[in-house]
């Protein structure tokens, strides 16, 4: 039988917003306190707790996030910043912001993370930081990430933008780097409409990121318009307008309450996805590796043109139906800034090419319902069997 189209638009992704965050926001605009004052600290509290670092210092996106962090390990001009080119913008120009030379490592063909072997041969004299992202909300190899940044004394900075709950061995992502990034950009696991967190267990690291966040001014000035505050402050040096607003983070409150039923709503329609995709042979799924929790952030599969159609024709036919997809992600190598800037070619890191040309998220988050995940299920199936 051909399958039904739907009336509407099932969206790639869509933020799973209820009473207590609208309620959370109208408390905070009543209170005539908007920017960055209590609900940020008590943001900052319950996401250190939940990861179990020593230090949370909430900021205006992960891209905030990762600079600051890569400002306050001191990396410059001179000096290489290793990643992956399977990542957002945010990544690597974090890296050219401080002035630093991105250095691309190929992916693992399984995981899509960066490979460990092949980071190891790119690390020099000039390696100052290692960017480890964790692609799809699924950890990179940390055991040996980590024992490589400690033999050679580079700097480990997590982006995390897809990590909020990701463990590794039973520790969450946030806990390896000397700093995990956060984002709560509206397709992440929790948002606050815009905004993101730096973790952290170094005091002086905490420090320097907080006050980077503000302009530079020394922290005495943190609170200059509460009653504890004063009007004195000093310029120490030229930092950034990256604060979260109370607006944001009194959303944010809300949201980290709800993450753990999140994740279990994304581990469940994950579930479903990999037994409705099992049969499908032009398909295939991101395995689970041993020792992970997954985050499920995206649910990436590869589409395999020799048994189905091209990834981007499937795309087209998955629009047909009304589905919403996504591509995570066009290789920063590939993009003329890189190209331009630091010589990088087509052919560079071909795993990373490969899988591109093979990739596409379905939409994964919990404000769809079951019959959603069905309903996309039966289009990739009906596609199989030549459907439009
Ligand atoms: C979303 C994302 C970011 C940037 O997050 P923002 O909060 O939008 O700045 C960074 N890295 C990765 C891998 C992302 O997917």
């Amino acid at each position: 039988m051909p399958q039904l189209l739907r009336d509407d638009f099932l969206p790639f992704s869509r933020p799973k917003l209820g009473e207590e965050e609208k309620r959370a926001v109208l408390a905070v605009l009543d209170s005539g306190w908007l920017t960055t004052g209590q609900r940020a600290r008590e943001f900052e509290e319950m996401f250190r707790s939940y990861i179990g670092a020593r230090y949370a210092i909430a900021v205006n996106s992960c891209t905030a996030a990762l600079h600051l962090s890569l400002l306050a390990l001191n990396v410059g001009p001179g000096d290489e910043v290793i990643t992956t080119p399977f990542t957002f913008a945010a990544t690597g120009n974090t890296i050219v912001h401080c002035g630093a030379l991105p250095v691309f490592v190929d992916i693992d063909p399984l995981t899509f993370n960066l490979a460990p072997d092949g980071l190891e041969k790119k690390i020099s004299s000039r390696t100052k930081a290692i960017v480890a992202v964790h692609f799809a909300g699924q950890a990179c190899e940390m055991e040996r990430i980590t024992a490589l940044a400690a033999k050679h004394k580079i700097a480990l900075v997590e982006d995390a933008a897809h990590a909020v709950g990701t463990e590794y061995k039973r520790i969450k992502a946030g806990r390896f780097g000397q700093t995990g990034c956060f984002s709560f950009y509206p397709t992440k696991t929790i948002t606050t409409g815009e905004g993101g967190m730096i973790t952290t267990d170094d005091d002086a690291l905490a420090k320097r990121c907080r006050q980077l966040a503000l302009h530079g001014i020394s922290l005495s000035a943190w609170q200059r318009y509460s009653d504890k505050g004063q009007w004195f402050y000093q310029i120490d040096e030229a930092g950034f307008k990256y604060n979260l607003s109370d607006v944001q983070a009194a959303i944010g409150i809300q949201q980290l309450k709800k993450v753990e039923s999140f994740i279990a709503a994304r581990e469940k329609y994950a579930r479903l996805y990999d037994d409705g995709l099992h049969d499908v042979d032009y398909v295939q799924v991101q395995r689970v590796q041993p020792h992970h929790r997954h985050s499920r952030h995206l649910y990436p599969v590869l589409i395999d043109a020799s048994k189905g159609p091209e990834r981007d024709v499937f795309i087209e036919k998955m629009k047909t139906r009304k589905i919403g997809t996504s591509v995570h992600f066009i290789p920063l190598h590939l993009h003329p800034l890189y190209q331009r800037s630091f010589g990088y070619r087509d052919g560079d890191f071909p795993v990373a090419e490969r899988i591109y040309r093979a990739i596409v998220s379905l939409p994964l988050y919990p404000s769809m319902t079951e019959q959603d995940v069905g309903y996309v299920i039966d289009s990739i199936q009906a596609i199989a069997r030549g459907g439009c």
